[in-house]
């Protein structure tokens, strides 16, 4: 019997390879191996409408079961796979059994960076990348309590606007001299310092986190500079890094992430990766690149399904794309902004009911970010892809003719 197609990594890549792969013909046995406890689930709610509470486990599910029966995809959970031996096509589990595949898709992601200050290993100090650790941040929510958030990115800063909206009172600590500085420009910095100080959280930029203090439970956070903020709830929230040790260790090629070439494959012909733990070159913004979004992880995993049916379909050519919702904000990126020597807003940013940046090098539009101007994305898509100059009327027109909200 042939052995299975084995996906390492049940999350947005590995549920769409596994699904992708049935839509595109593949005939034998699909497993997926997972070190989580859960059927595949979406991250972005968990620091958004399921930290909430809005949402529950149920509604956050990337697709039913039973969308997984039907395309007979079969899974294995609180599964790590310890070792990938690339001469026999065989995978070690943590269990200590072997599984033999046929190919190999490596969707192992990424986990949050820990930071080893002083006193990190308390209750109440919480990462947030897993459906746990959002349900155990949810426990621990109360009005009225103090929250510090260490890192004043996305997951950062979308996790303050839902605990302040929950009556706690929240301080946001970020090393950088701006919010989001790594991800967006000046002024929308200054939108989200200001929306968030609106709405009562107090920002605390060019401040870095010394030690977490408490007796068992943390009771507050100390900045170097000796200043102490009150905690009953931590969260550290400062980025990401690949899961790329299984990968290195059996020699595939790594540089920020799994090498792969625009068909989402490794240079052994039967393992592909896809999704946070990738790294390639982008055809369009010639360079090389992590992303760190749904939408690669998906795109990715279609081609990388394609590719072990037999057949293209490159995904490297396609403008990426990021959100984030904070407040009655919905922020949506389009392009890579690196490079970019203009910048143009249209719209009103100072009310910030709704408006864009656009980001251009020689009068060509690179990058676009929108806030609650939905409309606008799919024509700055074209815009970037098309690459033509833009005249300062053509960006007028590019936002006003799209409705605000
Ligand atoms: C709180 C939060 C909010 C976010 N919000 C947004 C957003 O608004 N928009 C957006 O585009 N993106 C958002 N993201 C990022 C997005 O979730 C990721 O880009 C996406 O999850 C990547 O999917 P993936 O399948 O590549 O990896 P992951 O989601 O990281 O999944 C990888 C899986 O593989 C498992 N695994 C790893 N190694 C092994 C092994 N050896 N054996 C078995 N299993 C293994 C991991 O435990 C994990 O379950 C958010 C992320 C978080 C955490």
């Amino acid at each position: 019997m042939t052995p299975p197609c084995i996906i390492i990594g049940a999350s947005h890549a590995g549920a769409q390879l596994a699904l992708s792969l049935r839509q595109q013909g593949w005939q034998d046995e699909i497993l997926v191996i997972s070190n989580e406890d859960a059927l595949p689930y979406q991250r972005p709610p968990l620091s958004k409408t399921f930290l909430s509470g809005e949402k529950n486990t149920d509604q956050i599910l990337i697709r039913p079961m039973a969308a997984f029966e039907k395309a007979q995809v079969d899974f294995l959970f609180n599964t790590q796979v310890i070792n990938i031996n690339r001469q026999d096509n065989a995978l070690e589990l943590d269990n200590g059994q072997s599984l033999a595949y046929s190919k190999l898709a490596l969707c192992t992601g990424s986990s949050a960076i820990k930071i080893p200050l002083p006193g990190h290993d308390k209750k109440g100090v919480h990462y947030l990348r897993t459906q746990q650790d959002a349900i155990n941040i949810r426990q621990h929510a109360a009005a009225d309590k103090h929250a510090v958030i260490i890192g004043g990115g996305f997951i950062g800063l979308e996790s303050a606007a839902i605990l302040c909206k929950m009556g706690m009172k929240v301080s946001v600590l970020e090393a950088q001299d701006r919010l989001l500085k790594r991800v967006v420009c000046e002024n929308i910095s200054n939108f989200y310092e200001k929306t968030h100080q609106q709405a009562g959280v107090s920002i605390h930029t060019n401040t870095q986190a010394a030690s977490i203090n408490g007796e068992e439970r943390v009771n507050s956070v100390i900045d170097k500079i000796g200043k102490e903020y009150k905690a009953d709830l931590v969260i550290i929230g400062v980025g990401v890094h690949p899961n790329v040790q299984l990968a290195q260790d059996c020699g595939l090629d790594i540089d920020n992430g799994i090498v792969i070439n625009g068909f989402a494959q490794t240079r052994d012909a039967d393992i592909v990766a896809a999704g946070d733990a990738t790294f390639f070159h982008h055809d369009f913004y010639r360079k090389n690149m992590r992303l760190e979004s749904i939408q690669n992880a998906m795109d990715q995993a279609k081609s990388a399904a394609a590719s072990l049916c037999g057949k293209s379909l490159g995904f490297s050519h396609i403008i990426p794309r990021f959100w984030s919702d904070q407040y009655d904000f919905k922020l949506q990126i389009i392009g890579i902004s690196d490079g970019f020597d203009k910048i143009e807003i249209r719209g009103n940013i100072n009310e910030g009911k709704s408006f864009s940046v656009f980001y251009l090098k020689e009068n060509k539009l690179i990058c676009a970010a929108m806030v609650n101007a939905p409309r606008v994305l799919m024509k700055a898509q074209a815009c970037i892809t098309q690459q033509s100059v833009l005249s300062s009327q053509a960006l007028d027109e590019l936002f006003e003719q799209s409705p605000v909200l």
